[in-house]
């Protein structure tokens, strides 16, 4: 089993950022008696839940998960997982768990990008889901980091990465009050994660604290005015229509807004977005793409990602594509002269 540096090895209250203490199978924060249990191996540092269910129907999904996955692989545990989710229509769930099983190959190309160091390098994926940054970044850096709000999702990735050998540190939190001290990760990865917390604003502003001086922060996202199918509904054009609009047809076309709680953005107001937290955009561009041969895309998927591919060739139009492409990828830097808090 690949063995991971423990890092950070103190918690610190997300609510008053004292540091907490080990208590029993949980974390205790004496300053405002704040309890944090361990579920499922994993340490639970939620203050609240994501916006789809309680913190009480997340534990509980989570938990069923977690028996299911006793005696399940993490292929069974992932189909099992869209078996007992209303809310995601089986033809989304088809092309989500392609995506799913792709992504280590997909985050092996920001791994590169990212230039880690085995030896200095500390990475946080924030949103990591079921785990394909954090199977991509294993080895090339000291410590990797997992933070999800959706603890339904690292029991899907504790299973994934106890499959592929690895052993990595996942923690339960709000991307946007994390349990760490500040200033302490050299990079920070938030894929695909800025179109659902609450405030995204806020989302860079906590990423930009934890970060030391010149460390980097890598973002991508699904793009509100791509000129093909919308990455999460696979409706075209659907950003482009007012919010009213876009929940009476969604409703219409797919039975549930599956965009209710969804941030859009584009790569021009993550931009402005950025400028508000000081961190600075070292390169943008469309989103990278890699395509497994034999992986479980539909055909008319896979043909797109192929003319996809094309396009990032060239030059001139790879720069269009992330105006008006499916998604994109931005990458900042903390300025060397900026203080941690
Ligand atoms: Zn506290």
């Amino acid at each position: 089993m690949t063995k991971i540096d423990h890092y950070p090895e103190a918690f610190i209250c997300p609510v008053c950022r004292a540091k907490v203490d080990r208590m029993g199978e949980g974390y205790h924060c004496s300053a405002c008696d704040m309890i944090y249990p361990v579920l499922f191996g994993i340490p639970d540092f939620r203050i609240r839940p994501d916006r789809y269910l309680t913190l009480e129907q997340e534990r509980e999904k989570a938990g069923k998960l977690y028996e299911f996955g006793k005696t399940a692989t993490f292929s069974e545990l992932l189909d099992f997982y869209y078996t007992i989710t209303d809310d995601v229509p089986a033809e989304l769930a088809v092309r989500y768990k392609a995506y799913i099983n792709n992504a280590p190959r997909l985050a092996a190309l920001t791994v590169k990008d990212l230039d880690l160091s085995p030896d200095k390098d500390v990475l946080l994926d924030v949103g990591c889901g079921a785990g394909g940054m954090l199977i991509a970044a294993t080895g090339q850096c000291r410590a990797v980091i997992g933070v999800d709000i959706a603890l339904r999702w690292l029991v899907i990735c504790k299973k994934r990465l106890a499959e592929s050998g690895i052993d990595a540190m996942l923690v339960c939190a709000d991307a946007e009050a994390l349990p760490f001290e500040y200033g302490k990760m050299t990079k920070i990865v938030a894929g695909d994660v800025i179109e659902h917390v609450y405030d995204p604003v806020h989302l860079l502003e906590v990423c930009e604290q934890h970060l030391m001086p010149a460390g980097q922060l890598w973002v991508s996202a699904s793009n509100r005015y791509c000129l093909g199918p919308n990455a999460l509904t696979r409706i075209w054009w659907i950003g482009f229509f007012p919010r009213p609009m876009r929940t009476r047809l969604l409703k219409r076309l797919r039975g549930v807004d599956s965009l209710r709680y969804i941030n859009l953005v584009s790569p021009g107001y993550l931009k402005q977005l950025l400028g508000k937290t000081g961190l600075q955009v070292v390169r943008a561009g469309p989103r990278q793409v890699a395509l497994v041969q034999g992986c479980d895309y539909p055909f008319q998927d896979r043909v797109l990602i192929y003319i996809y591919q094309l396009i990032l060739k060239s030059r001139l139009l790879s720069h269009a594509l992330m105006w008006i492409g499916p998604a994109f990828e931005i990458m900042t830097e903390k300025p060397v002269d900026r203080n941690v808090p």
